[in-house]
């Protein structure tokens, strides 16, 4: 097992990182910008190394900064954490070239799934079903007409390297097909500096339902169930919860299977997740993290599985602890995604913490680096805590979630608790009855109010 691992990320997840090294006996080494000294993720680690200055390209980003931190600090192997670089094939060349272990998958894995377009034909092979769509790029107006014309109306254009919401347009007529696509690909060439898109039917009101995996370098594969992440804000996630009140446990397992096979012939190693929508009675693939998730906890929640330590025991060749058999999830949970925002607009709301309090008692889990007196820099992404809430049953999750933000003091910074409070009390999130566009409506509905 490896004695020292290095942290290439921040805030939550690197501390998340972090307790799982401590409870297997490994050494940290956090890494920061300079407007992240006095983080908690820091100041919990054996040694930190400062990257470089606060925008991420200059730190977190920054892979020479990150193999010297870990050349002069003497590491076994690196955890990317998620967003950064634990999606970057070249990061997880370049650590092994330096001859240190990356904590993920192959870098050839990492570069099939990062573009979409491949990622979907790999998927479409492994025996997985696909949205509807284009067979690959779309390169000229005329093509995209037929395509468009035979899934029918509305359609998505989408970049094929696309992340995180981006570089997604909607075309609902033939006319707005055109115009469209020029400005998806303009947007995904400024986004990411790769204009080629691809074309997928619409789905009206799908849910987005996703299975965890973990596999090891031993050709062992096993699954630990879905997570439901249908509540959404722009294509961003805002809350998940585990197992999806959408399905039933025939439906579970079948997809649970099939996902296991896929990876199984993939060949892949590591932890990951394949993301499906689900509408009516149907699962269509749309893409694979290569990588730990933002909301990893709720599996961990009901299946009592560390998915971190999982991953690190894998990186280091162990075989998993576990057989499909011994997982057996118990119960629901739910996360809450709490964002530095102001919860009406969504507007960054960076600044000192004043005050803070989190909330605890049976079933409640809250992974955050927040403190009194932290300063919330204004340079990153927005999330500043994870409340993870388990029940025995979904209802008991509910009330326990809604005592547990009732909790919750976050004073000095804007924050979502109070829109988790209101979605909560929402009848149909109550009835487990809502999709991806669900949100919007719901805040368009209020707008009008
Ligand atoms: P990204 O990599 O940018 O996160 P995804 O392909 O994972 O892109 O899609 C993100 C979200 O966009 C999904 O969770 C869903 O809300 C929406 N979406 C993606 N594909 C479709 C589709 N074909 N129809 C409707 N919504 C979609």
């Amino acid at each position: 097992m490896f004695e020292k691992i290095l942290i290439a990320n921040r805030g939550e997840i690197a501390l998340r990182i972090h307790r799982a090294c401590r409870e297997m006996g490994i050494d940290t080494v956090a890494v920061h910008s300079t407007a992240d000294a006095d983080a908690m993720h820091v100041r919990l680690a054996d040694e930190s190394v400062c990257i470089g200055p606060p925008p991420g390209k200059d730190s977190y980003l920054n892979i020479p900064a990150l193999l010297s931190a870990a050349a002069i600090t003497g590491v076994d192997a690196i955890h990317p954490g998620v967003g950064f670089l634990s999606e970057n094939a070249n990061f997880a060349d370049m650590v092994q070239e330096h001859g240190f272990v990356f904590i993920g998958p192959e870098p050839e894995h990492i570069s099939l799934m990062g573009d979409k377009v491949a990622a979907k034909q790999a998927a479409e092979s492994l025996g997985l079903p696909v949205v509807p769509g284009s067979h690959g790029a779309v390169t000229t107006d005329k093509e995209a007409a037929e395509i468009a014309e035979r899934i029918g109306y509305p359609v998505l254009i989408k970049a094929a390297a696309g992340g995180g919401g981006r570089g997604m347009k909607v075309a609902r007529t033939q006319g707005e097909l055109l115009e469209s696509l020029r400005l998806a690909k303009a947007e995904a060439k400024a986004a990411f500096g790769y204009d080629v898109v691809y074309l997928e039917k619409y789905l009206g009101q799908p849910r987005h339902i996703e299975v965890q995996i973990l596999a090891d370098a031993h050709g062992n594969v096993v699954h630990l169930g879905e997570r439901d992440c249908s509540l959404q804000r722009r294509h961003q996630k805002l809350l998940e919860e585990a197992p999806s009140p959408a399905l039933n446990a025939d439906q579970r397992a079948k997809i649970g299977a099939l996902v296991s096979k896929s990876i199984s012939k993939l060949g892949y190693r590591s932890a990951g997740t394949i993301e499906f929508l689900y509408e009516n009675g149907e699962f269509y693939f749309i893409e694979m993290n290569t990588r730990l998730q933002v909301e990893h906890p709720i599996s961990e929640a009901i299946t009592g599985v560390d998915i971190v330590r999982e991953q690190i025991r894998i990186a280091a060749g162990i075989p998993l602890s576990m057989a499909q058999s011994d997982i057996v999830p118990q119960g629901h949970a739910i996360e809450c995604r709490i964002n530095a925002e102001n919860p009406e607009t969504f507007m960054p709301s960076p600044g000192t913490v004043t005050d803070y309090h989190a909330p605890g008692g049976l079933g409640v889990r809250v992974d955050s680096g927040l403190y009194a007196g932290y300063r919330v820099p204004p340079y990153y992404d927005s999330l500043i805590a994870k409340l993870i809430v388990q029940g025995q049953t979904r209802n008991e999750c509910l009330m326990r979630l809604r005592r547990a933000l009732e909790e919750f003091v976050i004073e000095g910074v804007h924050t979502t608790i109070p829109l988790h409070q209101r979605l909560i009390a929402e009848n149909d999130f109550i009835n487990g009855n809502y999709d991806i566009h669900w949100l919007e409506h719901y805040m368009s509905r209020e707008d009008e109010i």
